[in-house]
């Protein structure tokens, strides 16, 4: 077994101050391997959100310790990509040049990460749409974009916020496959937060439950399928039984 890369031990936090303060998280450990894809389920409001953008330096902790390949999480960091619900593409760039928007941000050669760009977008079947702007591009092809953009830097980890709760269930369905085909690819580490149970046992190694008020993990859950997967694994019992428990977890 290899040591973990991300480790929360006993990581609180507390927004705001006084009698406007708000325990969000109470005590929250877990780990999580290199390489590995592990879901984050829970109700809302359960801290989900303040525990990813921890996990990306965008959240200061209230207590406990939070490491990232062994060292404390201070600032945002280029190891880390980050994807959100809405892909926030920007309109007047083409998808060839928001994928390069990071580049120019970390104000590193554009020419270097060209080709790399192309063919992220040549993965996500995006080659034909390299010169076109967002308003031309469907939903799930502006969150490919997305994907391609946060993956353009080569970070270790991934961290997904609900990134696909916004498209219909065909589109979703497709961008769960394309997604673990990516992952399979590159083998980053993810960290995926999502309402959907189905989504987290058919995506993941892991699936932690958070819950509690204020929260902690109360379930940390192993989805032996093997990969690649496809969407056959969700008619199987197994697949059925794990879906079954995490609900009954999420209720409690
Ligand atoms: P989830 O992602 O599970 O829906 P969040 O992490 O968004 O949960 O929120 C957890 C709790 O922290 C909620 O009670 C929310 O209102 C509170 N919270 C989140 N962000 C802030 C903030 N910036 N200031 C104050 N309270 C916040």
């Amino acid at each position: 077994m290899s040591a973990p890369y991300i480790e929360a031990d006993r990581v609180r936090k507390i927004y705001n101050h006084g009698p406007a303060a708000v325990e969000a998280l109470s005590s929250i450990s877990f780990s999580v391997a290199p390489g590995e894809f592990v879901s984050i389920l829970g109700p809302s409001g359960c801290g989900k959100s303040t525990l990813l953008m921890m996990v990306g330096g965008l959240e200061t902790l209230s207590g406990g310790r939070l490491t990232v390949g062994g060292r404390p999480v201070e600032n945002p960091s280029t190891d880390i990509g980050i994807i959100f619900q809405d892909p926030t593409l920007l309109p007047w760039k083409t998808a060839l040049d928001n994928v390069l928007f990071p580049i120019h941000i970390l104000k590193r050669s554009k020419a270097e990460y060209r080709s790399r760009a192309e063919d992220l977008l040549r993965m996500v079947g995006l080659q034909n749409s390299m010169g076109q702007r967002p308003h031309q591009l469907s939903g799930g092809m502006r969150q490919r974009v997305a994907i391609c953009r946060a993956l353009v830097y080569e970070p270790d980890i991934l961290l997904m916020d609900e990134p696909f709760s916004a498209l219909d269930a065909i589109s979703r369905d497709e961008m769960n496959v394309e997604l673990l085909r990516i992952w399979d690819k590159y083998r980053r580490t993810v960290l995926f937060v999502t309402h959907s149970i189905r989504e987290a046992v058919f995506l993941s190694d892991r699936v932690l439950v958070m819950g509690g008020s204020p929260s902690s993990i109360v379930s940390d859950v192993r989805c032996p399928f093997p990969r690649p997967r496809d969407f056959s694994i969700s008619d199987t019992s197994e697949f059925n039984e794990i879906c079954s428990f995490l609900r009954e977890k999420i209720e409690e």
